[in-house]
C-alpha cells in the first residue's frame, strides 16, 4: 500500500487529511511534531511521501523538509502553507520540497496533489534514447545516468529531486532549444498539475545553485525572457 506522512500540529487540520488520504487509498502515519515525524521516518522507510506543515511548535516544517532531504533525495515532500505564508514555500521549496499546498483546500485538491506527486517520484524511468553508452546521456561536465536516475559534473555526483532530475533531463534531451516554463511544467509535473508555472523558476534557481559554476552568472542554464529556459551545451 502506498504510505504517506502527515505532519500537522493541528489535530482538526491533521483529521481532515488523515482521513481524506485514508479514502484515497493511502495508508497514513501521523505526527503531532517534527521530531516525531523524524522519528516515524526513520522507524518506516517505505514512506512514499511526506506531507509538512510549516508552523510547529519546536523545529518547524522546513527544517523538518530539510533533514528529510539530507538523507532521502527521493521521498516526495508537500509543504502545507497558510496564504499568508508566500516566503515560506519559496523557501520549503528551495530546501527540497517538491510541492506545495496553500491552506485552506479541498480533499480533491489534495488527493490530486499527492497522487500526482507520487506518479511523478515513484514511477518506473521511461526507456531513453540510446546515447554514448546504455543509459547515459554525456555532455561535458555533465554525464547523466538515465538507469540510475543520477547526474556527475566533472565526475562527482550532485544530489537531485525526482523533480530536479526530471527537469535537467528534459534539458539535456533538448540541448541548445529554448523550452517554455509551460512545456517544462507539462512534461515534468504532468499535465492535471493544479500549480502555478512559478514553482519551474523556483526548481530552475535551485538547480543554478547545485550545477552552475556560478549561480549569479549562469553558463548552463540560460533564461529565454519571458519564455522560459534554454539548456546552453553545444
Ligand atoms: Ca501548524
Amino acid at each position: 500500500m502506498r504510505k504517506v506522512l502527515v505532519l500537522e500540529d493541528e489535530s482538526s487540520i491533521r483529521g481532515f487529511i488523515v482521513i481524506n488520504l485514508e479514502r484515497a487509498g493511502y495508508e497514513v502515519i501521523e505526527a503531532e511534531t517534527g521530531e516525531e515525524a523524524l522519528e516515524k521516518l526513520a522507524a518506516n522507510p517505505d514512506t512514499r511521501a511526506v506531507l509538512l506543515d510549516i508552523m510547529l511548535p519546536g523545529i518547524d516544517g522546513i527544517e523538518v523538509c530539510r533533514r528529510i532531504r539530507l538523507s532521502d533525495p527521493h521521498i516526495g515532500i508537500i509543504m502545507l502553507s497558510a496564504r499568508s505564508q508566500e516566503m515560506d514555500k519559496v523557501t520549503g521549496l528551495m530546501t527540497g520540497a517538491d510541492d506545495y499546498i496553500t491552506k485552506p483546500f479541498s480533499p480533491a485538491e489534495l488527493t490530486a496533489r499527492v497522487d500526482a506527486l507520487l506518479r511523478r517520484t515513484g514511477d518506473v524511468p521511461p526507456a531513453a534514447p540510446v546515447p554514448e553508452a546504455p543509459g547515459e546521456l554525456v555532455q561535458p561536465p555533465f554525464r547523466l545516468n538515465t538507469t540510475n536516475r543520477t547526474l556527475e559534473k566533472n565526475g562527482q555526483r550532485v544530489r537531485l529531486t525526482q523533480v530536479e532530475y526530471a527537469i535537467v533531463k528534459l534539458f539535456m534531451e533538448n540541448k541548445g532549444t529554448a523550452l517554455s516554463r509551460e512545456s517544462i511544467l507539462d512534461t515534468v509535473w504532468g499535465h492535471g498539475y493544479f500549480g502555478e508555472p512559478k514553482i519551474v523558476d523556483v526548481n530552475v534557481r535551485r538547480l543554478r545553485i547545485k550545477l552552475e559554476d556560478d549561480a549569479q552568472e549562469p553558463k548552463y542554464i540560460l533564461t529565454v525572457w519571458g519564455y522560459g529556459y534554454k539548456w546552453n551545451i553545444e
